[in-house]
């Protein structure tokens, strides 16, 4: 015989329905959750795709200033930007963090993009790496890569200016293998003049010269 169903039966009926409704709910809220955090990651490897593609690009057309052939280029996790003298070596979180900081429009990104990477591919061309410990600790080599890099941003037509926040955030203070950013910042200032003045001086008619 039938149980005749209680009052009690009834409120147990609307509970399981509730907590049912309950776990609908948190299965679709967890979903969300997960389409969110796709998106976001699919965002973020677009972003770094594109950051990869700019880097390569910059690298290349900096080679051809300096009028070698493409670099090598590999992305690293640690450290900011290094050359070993058969490839250049960029970590892209660092990079993009100094663009980020440092620029709000892409005259900016470029000018500071060039330098760093003209930097490491000055070390490049003069084979640093190969040089005794003692000599890539004087400074010395640190200066030219700045120089060359200074050159690279004149030859570009980019803006000078842009470079003194960011050479004060890369060396505040002299360590044993850079000097400080006040060094590096003239450094590539006389690059940048004196290829200004080398183009100047190239376009001077002759009977200019014999004054
Ligand atoms: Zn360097």
């Amino acid at each position: 015989m039938a149980r005749k169903r209680s009052s009690g039966d009834g409120l147990g009926w609307v509970a399981v329905g509730g907590l049912a409704l309950a776990a609908v709910a948190l299965a679709s809220a967890e979903a969300d959750r997960q389409r969110q955090v796709r998106a976001r990651q699919q965002l973020r490897e677009k972003e770094l795709e594109d950051a990869r593609a700019f880097v390569y690009a910059t690298l290349h057309e900096t080679c051809r200033a300096f009028g070698i052939a493409p670099v090598p280029l590999v992305f690293v996790e640690e450290g900011n930007a290094a050359s070993d003298g058969h490839r250049v070596y960029v970590n892209l979180a660092w990079f993009d963090d100094l663009l980020t900081r440092h620029c709000g429009e892409s005259a900016c990104t470029m000018a500071v993009a060039r330098w760093v990477l003209a930097h490491e591919i000055a070390h490049h061309v003069h084979r640093d790496a190969d040089v005794p410990l003692w000599v890539r600790n004087s400074h010395g080599l640190e200066l030219r890569a700045d120089y060359y890099a200074g050159r690279a941003l004149a030859h570009f037509g980019a803006e000078f200016g842009v470079l003194d926040g960011v050479l004060r955030e890369i060396a505040p203070f002299p360590t044993q293998t850079h000097p400080a950013f006040h060094a590096r910042l003239r450094a590539s200032h006389d690059g940048f003049r004196d290829y200004v003045l080398e183009q100047a001086f190239r376009a001077q008619p002759a009977h200019a010269l014999t004054t």
